[in-house]
């Protein structure tokens, strides 16, 4: 990777590659393409030696042409300005994608959270907070983070206490940020959302039998051979639902190594024995493999790389083996490498479409926190209610009885979880069969050229039909 690579680049070179698919003025695509504001603070923490340090954040807005903007916050050392702008442009492209109604946006916190202590860290969220708040770029309707990288649940938390502490005034300032605990007005459901998502857009990929067959696979989940990256929140939730489907994860690879079997690998305990012994070197059954990177390249099915951007790049994309790339981080393949492995016959699934589950569901805690009523609570009795005197008529003018197990199935109304996780895989499948049908009728094979095709084309109708670009 050479020193000057842009990821903020190669997403602008995405945009133009894509747009060139459309006919809309070059002045409407520049504005889609600009970051519209970035933030850089520089704040002090005491640490707990009692030493202060300098800590040095972002955050970008890239598209408000809806609002509030939307987009993960990050705690990573390789946090720079060029990278939360090409996270919040990815972002804006997303959300168009899957119909969720925000602009985009990013965050991000130089730091290597593993450095910290956690009350370093909550003094750390709660300053980042602050500094977000007094210059207004946090907000139920402006700006409205969630969890991505380093952070999760905890940090979102503090997040929502500090900006209800600092705007007692704000009704709705529970949803100022989401992806918070389900007992600080989170939603069910959320925590595992992107891996989910994951999980149902691949089932919808390789459900077409033609499109397995032009790369050389069978159509279906069960039995393929997965390697992941990264097995954090997207990269463990991702393998879980796969695996519960009948994928089989047979290499695991993360910060401190890699693990390999082609005989499948028990994705649970393998989280569980990392969680005890702080690596997955040591897991029993395993050939472990010193340089994790190297796991990259074996042969698998499905390559899920699940942990940062800039993975697959010109240098190994080459040695690639996979069917299918599967990105469910942000931006692990490069531009170059992409070209590389298409002309490989190698399928990528674009981020902005296989990852977008997490903000399909954050959008939901959004909407609950403002109407503060969970989803189902209405009608969950009542349709319960209305099922039974069905199945009570029907099986009257049959004269049939159903097993307790059948009534208890069909009667059922929907709640909370289920109602989140049906919209979610409506989400995935729709938006996949959208960008499959862009591709066709485009004729290309570059499935992200499609899905910016198809976000760009949303973005500047709504540029158009609010009047800015008439
Ligand atoms: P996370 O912090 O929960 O997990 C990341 C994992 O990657 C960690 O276990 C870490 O140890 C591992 N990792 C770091 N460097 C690695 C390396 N060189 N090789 C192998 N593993 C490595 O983060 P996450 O929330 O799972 O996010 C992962 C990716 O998914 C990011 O690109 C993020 O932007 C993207 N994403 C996250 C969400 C979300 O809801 N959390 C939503 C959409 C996209």
């Amino acid at each position: 990777m050479s020193a000057d690579y842009s990821f903020f680049k190669d997403v602008l070179e995405t945009v133009n590659i894509a747009a060139t698919y459309t006919s809309h003025p070059k002045g409407l695509i520049e504005q889609i393409k600009q970051c519209n504001s970035i933030y850089k603070m520089y704040f002090p923490i005491r640490r707990d030696n009692g030493e202060y340090e300098v800590i040095e954040a972002y955050r970008a807005e890239h598209s408000h042409h809806k609002k509030p903007v939307k987009g993960g916050i990050r705690y990573s050392s390789q946090v720079n300005e060029d990278e939360v702008k090409a996270l919040s442009a990815l972002m804006t492209f997303k959300c168009a994608l899957v119909d969720v109604p925000f602009g985009g946006g990013k965050g991000g916190v130089k730091i290597d959270r593993w450095d910290y202590s956690i009350n370093e860290i909550e003094r750390i969220t709660r300053r980042y907070t602050y500094e977000l708040a007094i210059k207004k770029f946090i907000g139920p309707a402006i700006d409205v983070p969630a969890p991505d990288y380093g952070t999760g649940q905890q940090e979102m938390a503090w997040i929502s206490d500090t900006y209800a502490s600092l705007f007692p005034e704000d009704i709705n300032a529970d949803a100022c940020v989401t992806g918070k605990p389900l007992s600080q007005a989170g939603i069910r459901g959320r925590n595992e959302a992107t891996g989910k998502g994951v999980f149902y857009g691949l089932k919808e990929v390789v459900s077409f039998n033609d499109d397995m067959a032009a790369i050389g696979l069978r159509s279906g989940i069960s039995g393929k051979k997965i390697i992941v990256q990264g097995l954090g929140n997207v990269g463990y939730f991702s393998s879980y639902f796969l695996q519960e489907a009948g994928a089989v994860i047979i290499g695991i690879a993360e910060k401190e190594g890699g693990i390999y079997n082609p005989e499948g690998l028990d994705i649970e305990k393998v989280f569980k024995h990392r969680k005890a012994e702080g690596s997955l070197m040591t897991y029993p059954g395993a050939e472990p493999i010193e340089n994790s990177f190297e796991l990259l390249e074996y042969e698998c099915d499905i390559l899920i790389p699940a942990a940062l951007e800039n993975q697959i790049t010109a240098e190994n994309a080459p040695k690639i083996k996979a069917k299918i790339v599967a990105e469910a981080a942000n931006g692990p393949v490069t531009n170059e490498a992409e070209k590389i492995l298409i002309d490989r016959n190698i399928m990528i699934l674009p981020d902005i479409y296989l990852n977008a589950g997490g903000v399909t569901v954050s959008y939901f805690e959004w909407l609950k926190n403002l109407s503060r009523m969970s989803f189902g609570k209405l009608q969950k009795r009542y349709d319960q209610l209305n099922n039974e005197r069905i199945v009570n008529a029907i099986e009257h003018a049959s004269d049939t009885n159903l097993t307790y197990k059948q009534r208890k199935e069909i009667i059922k109304g929907a709640g909370e979880a289920d109602l989140v996780d049906s919209a979610l895989e409506e989400t995935m499948v729709e938006s996949y069969q959208e960008l499959r049908a862009t591709a066709k009728k485009n004729n290309i094979t570059n499935l992200r050229t499609a899905a910016f095709i198809v976000s760009i084309n949303k973005i500047a109708l709504n540029y158009i039909e609010n009047g800015i670009f008439p």
